[in-house]
């Protein structure tokens, strides 16, 4: 027997129309491209959304086509994602840090029809733009005012596109298991791969991170998403931040410390979301300048391991409470949050960050589990370590065009591609990207653990561990550091920093000083990188404690 309810699909517009019908006038405020500061409601988003619908008919696209971005968070490019799937038609994000061939990749792979950029790319769009076959048209998200001269073909000003329509558009309704957007992963090895959402995974995600023990989202909330639209759907706050009413704060093209002090500052925002390379940034101008931060009271941390001392500073320094996550472009993305259970509640002080340093536990609609090589199921004790592997509505099943083959195990788990401990409480904690992970005499040691060590230092800016070859232990731990401005820290100094913190063969067998490490595209430390710039480093000493 099925049940008697309605059968009411769960469609991404539908989001937006509710924002507008019961908080039409909470605002929506954006750093605009041109400069200055652009405010506008949830209904005047919806309002131009559908006029987005509508000149993208006009442009010929409908159902299953795919349009991509090259774009900020701005009111503009959140109207462009309701108005693109309020078609039926597929946003598809494309992240602007990529190296031009991986753009022009991805766009073609996903066979993107028109593409909506900011002014800012214009001019890589304008070199690629003779590999990119199947764009039939170039939207500028921008007015008349502003439009450039380009050679791009069928360019057209944002403003100007819409302006053509009335905003008479009536959605379109499909099965909520229809694609609704696309996102590529940066494809560390091998092409990148195209991951595709539904209406349904965002929907579901977007309810599951409103929960109070996730993102705890509300109509009282001004929310800040610093985390791009184009990393891995904004961990979902464009969607969520409407569904909950809540003051949309979008930063635009600026993301430097002064930056995004300002905008949490004048527009009192009291939760915000981002990578900690940006947090880094934010706490080095509060440290410069002795700011504080009266009006935030959350801030979510993710898409790297957040250092111990980051959440720290926060909380001890600013009174700002982190909840540390964890996800995957391939998860829509978020798959667990560190808030505290009933379990941890009494924790104070240190005992507390052990657990907020961990990547969390996972919410309802996300199952995971740590497995041997084999696939057998491992303890739940927060020692033994293996792949971490997750199940849920809003994990891939497989990527677009069947890229990578089969991605799932013999029980409908994805392998992340994490190492993580679980313990009694399901608390996971990831000791490193598998590829990365040192192998010193047969054990393993957490690169993760010992750069959150570092960057505790107080001359320490930034820190990457990576394996080096070593002959009588195949590898060992090479710490390579950024020193903060106008410090110089030696590496004995550095070293006995470490001691008593890590068992004695963990050491970092020496210190490498630069002046900057590479990043991904997302933000993250580009270990490929440095194993290759360091690939002949000679240790100093072959012999190491045992
Ligand atoms: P990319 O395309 O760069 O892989 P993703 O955002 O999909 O971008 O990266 C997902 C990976 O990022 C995870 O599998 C994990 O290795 C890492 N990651 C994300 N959040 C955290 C975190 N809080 N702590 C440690 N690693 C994290």
């Amino acid at each position: 027997m099925l049940g008697l309810m309605q059968d009411w699909p769960l469609l991404c517009h539908r989001i937006i129309d509710y924002a507008a019908e019961q908080y039409g006038a909470r605002e929506v405020v954006s750093r605009s491209i041109e400069g200055p500061i652009h405010r506008t409601t949830y209904t005047e988003v919806q309002a131009r959304s559908r006029r987005v619908a509508q000149a993208l008919e006009r442009d010929g696209i409908g159902l299953g086509d795919r349009v991509g971005t090259l774009a900020w968070n701005t009111w503009r490019h959140l109207e462009a994602w309701y108005g693109i799937t309020g078609l039926g038609a597929i946003y598809h994000t494309v992240n602007p840090r990529l190296f031009p061939e991986q753009i022009a990749y991805i766009v073609n792979h996903a066979e993107d029809r028109v593409m909506l950029t900011d002014l800012t790319f214009v001019p890589i769009l304008e070199k690629l733009a003779g590999d990119l076959k199947t764009i039939e048209r170039y939207v500028i998200l921008t007015d008349a005012a502003h439009m450039p001269e380009t050679s791009l073909p069928n360019a057209i000003a944002y403003e100007d596109w819409i302006a053509d329509s009335d905003g008479d558009f009536a959605w379109r309704s499909f099965d909520e298991n229809t694609a609704a957007g696309m996102c590529y992963t940066s494809g560390t090895t091998g092409n990148p791969k195209g991951v595709v959402y539904s209406h349904r995974s965002n929907v579901l995600h977007s309810m599951m991170v409103t929960a109070p023990n996730v993102l705890d989202l509300a109509s009282t909330d001004t929310i800040m998403p610093v985390v791009p639209m184009f990393h891995a759907n904004s961990w979902s706050l464009a969607f969520s931040a409407p569904m909950n009413g809540a003051k949309l704060v979008m930063p635009g093209a600026k993301m430097d410390g002064a930056s995004i002090f300002e905008l949490l500052d004048s527009e009192r925002i009291n939760f915000t979301a981002a990578v900690p390379t940006v947090w880094l940034m934010l706490l080095h101008h509060l440290e410069e300048t002795g700011k504080t931060l009266p009006h935030l009271d959350r801030v979510a941390i993710g898409g790297s391991a957040c250092p111990r001392s980051m959440i720290d500073a926060f909380q001890t320094k600013y009174g700002v409470e982190v909840v540390h996550a964890w996800g995957m472009t391939e998860m829509n993305p978020i798959g667990s949050a560190a808030g505290i259970k009933p379990a941890y509640a009494h924790l104070e002080g240190s005992d507390k960050l052990d657990i907020q340093e961990t990547q969390g536990y996972a919410p309802f609609t996300v199952e995971m589990k740590i497995t041997d090589d084999e696939g057998t199921p491992l303890p739940w004790d927060g020692k033994t370590f293996g792949r971490l592997k997750v199940r849920g509505p809003g994990v891939s099943r497989t990527y677009f065009k069947g890229e990578g083959g089969e991605i799932l195990d013999d029980h409908g788990y994805f392998d992340t591609g994490d190492v993580a401990t679980i313990d009694p409480n399901g608390y996971m904690k990831i000791t490193d990207r598998s590829k990365d992970v040192i192998k010193s005499g047969g054990e393993w040691i957490s690169t993760i653990e010992l750069e959150n060590l570092a960057v505790g230092h107080p001359d320490i800016a930034e820190a990457a561990v990576i394996g080096v070859a070593h002959p009588k232990w195949d590898e060992r731990p090479l710490l390579i550091v950024v020193p903060k401005p106008g410090s110089d820290p030696r590496a004995d100094d550095i070293l006995s920093f470490f001691e008593g913190k890590i068992a004695k063969w963990w050491m970092p067998d020496d210190v490498a000083f630069v002046d900057e490490i590479p990043h991904t595209a997302t933000g993250k430390i580009q270990k490929m990188a440095l194993r290759d710039q360091f690939k002949d480093y000679r240790l100093p000493a072959a012999d190491v404690a045992e």
